[in-house]
């Protein structure tokens, strides 16, 4: 897999400190987008599984999947999320600019979101910009319970 960089201990990717992964690659252009080098899927740096796996098991934080749009890569994420839970039954949050309901229902993705436990969806808008909302940029990002939304078949939020 590519990744850019693997942040250790870091406090603005999710609740708690955790270990952010920003992977190489993304689609979605926002204007105003923080890692506009991210999109580049040749940025970044080849590596293995074993390699992030170390970095993880090493500090014992949380995970979050970061880019970059981890679903880019959503194959070798799959397989990387499906180790960190076998392994070491961390909680994972991933973002993504992607809507719940162009998630859910595709079948590259699916697999990795039911491995997740939180994901943050939907494009970063530079109208609705809020520097005021914890763990996401824009108004319109949702931070989802995704065990509880596919249970009941609808978007249930996290409450923070
Ligand atoms: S989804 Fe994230 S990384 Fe991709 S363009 Fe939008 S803000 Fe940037």
């Amino acid at each position: 897999m590519r990744i850019l960089n693997i942040v250790e201990g870091t406090s603005v990717d999710g609740p708690g400190l955790r270990t952010s992964i920003y992977f190489s690659g993304c689609t979605h252009k926002c204007e105003g987008c923080h890692n506009p080098q991210s999109w580049d899927y040749e940025a970044g740096k080849e590596t293995t599984l074993e390699e992030v796996m170390k970095v993880i098991e090493y500090n014992g934080f949380p995970v979050t999947f970061s880019g970059g749009d981890p679903f880019f890569q959503a194959e070798d994420v799959t397989v990387l999320a499906r180790e960190i839970k076998s392994r070491l039954g961390k909680n994972i949050w991933c973002y993504t600019g992607y809507r719940w309901e162009n998630v859910v229902d595709n079948p590259r993705f699916r697999p990795l979101l039911e491995t997740i436990d939180v994901l943050v969806d939907s494009p970063f808008i530079l109208a609705q910009r809020d520097i005021s909302l914890r763990f996401r940029g824009s108004g319109n990002q949702r931070i989802i319970d995704v065990k509880q939304s596919l249970a009941k078949g609808e978007v249930v939020l996290v409450d923070m």
